[in-house]
């Protein structure tokens, strides 16, 4: 495809090769492209660009230049200040309320703030410049200002759990309050062309949501043009919890009371039946799945998964890094890994199956593929550079397969978002790395002692 060569442009970037992620999956060699303001308004060649009169030439020889990377489901707060400080092999239970809960719970509003933007950060600088938040915030305005801070695009939504699992509880007041959550959320961060920021209603999901709670939050991102997201079923104690309490497997049942729709992610969806990927494939739902997060919970994934039967039903597949690590490079490695794992032969899925997971596909699931995903004029400006001259890169000779089988942050130079530049030389341009590292520290220290957490440590430590 051929656009006019724009005679002015805010920067241009010559000499790359460009790995675009457009229709037709191209890689550009000596490629060049421009951008004006947030978007990116022309893609050409290197001697092309020469008669553009730019404000900026940035040299993009020694570089692999790529959209930037979608990630599906993270949570911002909870784990960033607190870092894998629990031992890794406990039980789900024990795991989750000894160790998880009291961890946010512990956390401030000021505590929420940095933790979003530290682990925005961290994403930027792994290379994610868009992420669908987890449904964990418990302080949103917070979270949504560090969010913002960082500059990087996200959908967020406060923590909502409508279902009362103690009598002592009324579940119609939770059922409400639940509502009132997402409808707020939604309100105070619409959806916009130019907002990088937007709530949707995001629930913890499981077992922790009646019905009215699905169909609410469905209605509202429905009204508002926004997403639905919210875990389910990365162990079997979700279609267990379902099929006894409610005589169905849950996307059946999500499927029946009108919950799901190509607006809506499911996180995990590791234990699943074929009515269930079905149920998938009939309403457009989309899967987020966290690939190292479902190895160190033991989701027995490559053993019962059916994301290949997914995929080939048409479902749209992204992946994602939960709460354990940023570097969205590694999810789609081991994400294909696993596919390949899950039928004992490597032809499932290969190197642009894992990178449409971390771009195109995650777009789609967050319904901005006519804005992001890929590197084609009219998009916004979301794009990365990675350094070649960085031994991930040598010798260099398969751009594609070396981008998802050896590189990650590390090689990661620059990041803009929105045509905006926030990493050059892996550094941010717009935060103090060095005072925000000061800062976690202290934060992190405190939130632990009001945790009250046994302190039970793997190894011993000074
Ligand atoms: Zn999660």
């Amino acid at each position: 495809m051929t656009h006019t060569l724009p005679e002015t442009a805010d920067w241009v970037l010559t000499g790359a090769i460009l790995i675009t992620m457009d229709a037709q999956r191209r890689v550009l060699t000596d490629a060049a492209l421009a951008v004006t303001g947030r978007k990116i308004t022309w893609i050409g060649t290197t001697p092309e660009a020469a008669k553009i009169d730019a404000k900026e030439r940035i040299d993009g020889r020694d570089k692999v230049v790529t959209p930037g990377f979608i990630n599906t489901h993270v949570h911002i707060t909870g784990d960033p200040l607190t870092r894998h400080f629990m031992p890794d092999d406990l039980n789900d239970a024990d795991r989750l309320f000894t160790w998880v809960i009291p961890r946010y719970y512990a956390h401030t509003p000021e505590d929420e703030q940095l933790s979003a933007l530290y682990c925005s950060l961290e994403l930027l600088k792994g290379g994610t410049t868009t992420f669908l938040e987890a449904g964990t915030i418990c302080h949103l305005d917070h979270a949504a200002e560090g969010v913002r801070q960082a500059g990087i695009r996200a959908r967020i939504g406060g923590w909502v759990e409508g279902r009362a699992f103690d009598p002592t509880q009324d579940e119609t007041a939770l059922i409400e309050a639940a509502i009132k959550i997402m409808e707020d959320g939604v309100a105070a961060y619409p959806q916009t062309e130019e907002d990088l920021i937007a709530a949707w209603p995001i629930m913890v999901g499981h077992n922790t949501n009646p019905d009215a709670v699905w169909q609410a939050a469905k209605r509202i991102a429905d009204d508002a043009g926004v997403g639905v997201a919210a875990h389910m079923s990365p162990y079997k104690a979700d279609p267990d919890w379902y099929l006894e309490h409610v005589g169905k497997r849950p996307l059946v049942h999500l499927e029946d009371i009108g919950a799901l729709g190509d607006n809506v992610t499911i996180t995990h969806a590791t234990h699943l039946d074929m009515d269930e990927v079905n149920a998938f494939a009939r309403t457009g739902t989309n899967i987020a799945y966290c690939p190292f997060a479902s190895l160190k919970g033991a989701f027995h994934v490559a053993k019962v998964g059916l994301y290949n039967e997914a995929r080939a039903a048409g479902v749209n597949i992204t992946f994602a890094t939960d709460g354990y690590d940023c570097e969205i490079l590694q999810a789609a490695r081991i994400g294909i890994g696993i596919f390949k794992d899950l039928t004992g032969d490597v032809s499932p899925a290969n190197v642009m199956d894992g990178l449409e997971a971390i771009t195109i596909n995650g777009a789609k699931a967050l319904g901005l593929d006519h804005m992001i995903g890929s590197l084609e004029v009219g998009k916004e400006a979301d794009i990365l550079a990675f350094d070649t001259r960085n031994v991930q890169w040598r010798p260099l000779i398969s751009p594609v397969d070396q981008l998802i089988f050896s590189a990650d942050g590390r090689s990661l130079d620059s990041v803009w978002v929105a045509g905006e530049q926030r990493i050059k030389g892996g550094k941010p341009l717009h935060l103090d790395e060095e005072a925000l590292i000061d800062q976690v520290q202290t934060a992190s220290t405190a939130i632990l002692e009001r945790a009250g957490l046994p302190f039970k440590r793997s190894w011993p430590t000074p």
